[in-house]
């Protein structure tokens, strides 16, 4: 199947991403030299294509807020195609022409204008028969991938989808503010986000455009496939289309339609567009009523399956909202098991007048989302849980700002807080568990399967309803639960910077790992004893507070102490690979600046396996500064108080001469 995506997309896509995590979340994915290549590259790209992306980072696009939106007057009527939801139908549509089939996307049609090689507007499908539109310029030119610049210049328009992918929609649905209720589907939120009156919102929503119809005609494109070439050569991303060339045989025809599995495709879609490749041809059948005679549309029949409801499973998300998944007894829909359907609000449960034992109807949605699609019995038994599964807080029903009730726990310090805390524990600096997504931790802190860090490594006890969670299963609970497995053996520095001491991170965690040899006894023995942590280098009055009154709270203690049961310190790595004949052993040394050959922390573990103390301010004390890149106050106090300067070629040198480079 052509996919035509462009590749300058994949480059915007990928910048924006990173922009992203640097700006909003402070969590680089990749460095600042990575970046910087990848955006010169999009720059050369845009040099010799003539094409810009609306999402470019090399274009500064600023969000633009309207009072309202504006009426505005197709060209041509926006109508719909015929549909179908029979083969035969099809074949005989077809009548043995070429043709293309095409993803009918499901987001919000839209209508771009061009002139002089430039965007000039945006529009809605808009209502009253398809005559106007909304002007949505503003919104259009904050989605990713909408050509702000093209090498085309004479006046033309072209139909599109406004879509949202389904990995960006269960991002965004994951990182809604409080009263926002989670959006149903990709639809409900891409529209939303088009007809925003606030372009600055839109930005982040990851809206996407694919082009499939070039409404002005052009007799340089007399074939459907010639017009989504020149689409795709002005840098449009073109819906993915096939190109059938096809006898009237309804097997052949479905074989071929057959490709187009809705399950693998990353977007939502409803269905398959057919349309006659000539387009004079398909123009001279002309229109009846709502509908364009050249195409057809194809729904995909939503096939019901009788089952039994089980019961509710109630899980507490990030933001204290519960979501409600309805269980029922295993039906197998195109080849999957399925079991679980989420009921968005309480309004859908009441409508469905549910109860244990009810015979009720599911369906997927699109082919892909498991739905409730009817209750046969209607018992209506079922009462809306009443308390939070994470803490067990009783639960209000609150109205969001789209008007349907939702149920929340309203303890501050519940499921929210909690997941932070797992994050942080689980992230790749601390006990490194990369398939411990913040997304999965939501789940599993909202579904009650963790409540202390302890519980991680007794993962076992929930595999079964792990296992059954969408977008859990098998495979990944092997895959966690081993890496879990081998991270029963961690460092005490591992551990320490893990569980979240107040202000005591990475660097504390070394420093008292070094201290305490790796002894978490001595370390706890240490507290109770009163030791006095500011004696150690780098360490404050107000560190030293906070182990201390770390150490006392008991509601601390049920989040880490279980998990001492289950793991290992490995007390003698660092001095493994400790080789203490070197100029830098017992010395205190402070890196500043970027260097090119460590990372921060590399540069720390470095100094550590040299024996050297690691420290973060230069004082009088300091033995040593090695200075990267763009340097700032720390070389200038390392100047007045005479401290050693090293470039790191002449760290590097250094240990060269010493043989432990
Ligand atoms: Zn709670």
């Amino acid at each position: 199947m052509t996919q035509n995506i462009n590749p300058m997309f994949d480059l915007v896509a990928q910048l924006k991403a990173a922009d992203i995590a640097y700006y909003k979340y402070d969590d680089p994915v990749i460095t600042d030299r990575e970046y910087d290549i990848l955006l010169d590259k999009l720059r050369d790209m845009e040099l010799q294509t003539g094409i810009i992306l609306s999402g470019s980072p090399t274009q500064k696009v600023s969000g633009e807020v309207l009072e309202s939106l504006t009426q505005v007057r197709h060209t041509k009527p926006m109508l719909s195609a015929q549909k179908t939801k029979s083969m035969e139908e099809i074949a005989r549509f077809i009548g043995g022409r070429p043709a293309i089939a095409s993803w009918k996307l499901d987001g919000l049609t839209l209508v771009l204008r061009y002139a002089g090689g430039k965007f000039v507007q945006a529009l809605t499908r808009g209502g009253d028969g398809g005559m106007t539109g909304e002007d949505v310029t503003h919104t259009a030119k904050v989605m990713i991938n909408v050509p702000l610049t093209i090498p085309y210049t004479k006046p033309f328009e072209v139909r599109g989808e406004g879509v949202i992918s389904w990995a960006n929609f269960e991002r965004i649905n994951g990182c809604l503010d409080e009263n926002e209720a989670p959006y149903t589907h990709p639809r409900s939120l891409a529209a939303g986000s088009v007809r925003r009156l606030d372009a600055t919102k839109t930005r982040d929503q990851y809206l996407e455009f694919f082009a499939f119809d070039l409404v002005t005609d052009d007799e340089q494109y007399a074939s459907k496939a010639a017009q989504l070439d020149m689409l795709a050569e002005n840098g449009f991303t073109v819906v993915p289309y096939r190109y059938l060339k096809l006898g009237t045989d309804k097997e052949e025809i479905d074989r071929c339609l057959s490709a187009f599995e809705p399950q693998k495709f990353g977007y939502p879609t409803d269905g398959l567009i057919i349309e006659y490749d000539d387009i004079a041809f398909g123009r001279s059948l002309g229109a009846t009523g709502h509908h364009e005679n050249r195409l057809i549309a194809l729904k995909w029949e939503d096939e019901l399956h009788e089952t039994t409801f089980l019961g509710l499973e109630v899980a507490t998300t990030r933001t204290g909202m519960v979501s409600l998944t309805g269980k029922f007894e295993d039906v197998v829909i195109d080849g999957t098991t399925v079991n679980r359907a989420y009921l968005h609000n309480l309004d859908v449960m009441d409508k469905f007048r549910l109860g244990v034992g009810d015979k009720v109807k599911i369906y997927k949605a699109n082919q892909i989302i498991p739905q409730l699609a009817e209750n046969v019995t209607q018992s209506g038994t079922l009462s809306y849980p009443t308390k939070c599964p994470c803490c067990g807080s009783y639960l209000v029903i609150r109205t969001s700002i789209n008007g349907t009730r939702l149920l929340f726990c309203e303890n501050p310090i519940c499921s929210a807080k909690m997941v932070r805390r797992f994050v942080h524990f689980c992230s790749k600096t601390r006990m490194d568990i990369p398939d411990l997504s913040e997304k999965r931790l939501e789940i599993m802190v909202g579904k009650g399967w963790i409540k202390n860090f302890g519980d991680l490594y007794k993962l076992e006890e929930c595999r079964e309803a792990f296992v059954a969670t969408p977008g859990f299963g098998d495979k990944l609970f092997e895959r966690i639960n081993g890496t879990i497995n081998n991270r029963r053996s961690c460092t005490m520095a591992q551990f320490i910077a893990g569980i979240g001491i107040p202000m005591v991170g990475r660097s504390a965690g070394r420093i008292l790992h070094n201290y305490f040899k790796g002894n978490w006894e001595a370390f706890e023995q240490a507290i109770r004893d009163g030791f006095d942590f500011t004696q150690l280098q780098d360490f404050g009055q107000t560190m030293h507070n906070n182990i201390h009154t770390w150490y006392r709270d008991t509601e601390e203690e049920k989040l880490w102490y279980p998990a001492l049961n289950q793991i290992t310190f490995i007390k003698e790595k660092e001095n493994k690979n400790m080789n203490t004949n070197n100029p830098f052993n017992g010395k205190t040394v402070v890196a500043t600046g970027k260097l090119t050959n460590y990372t921060r922390d590399g540069i720390q573990t470095k100094l550590v396996s040299l024996g050297a103390k690691p420290a973060s301010a230069v004082s009088k004390n300091t033995d040593y500064l090695i200075v990267g890149e763009s340097a700032g106050s720390k070389l200038d106090k390392a100047r007045s108080l005479g401290v050693t300067t090293l470039s790191e070629d002449e760290f590097e040198d250094m240990l060269l001469k010493a043989g432990v480079a």
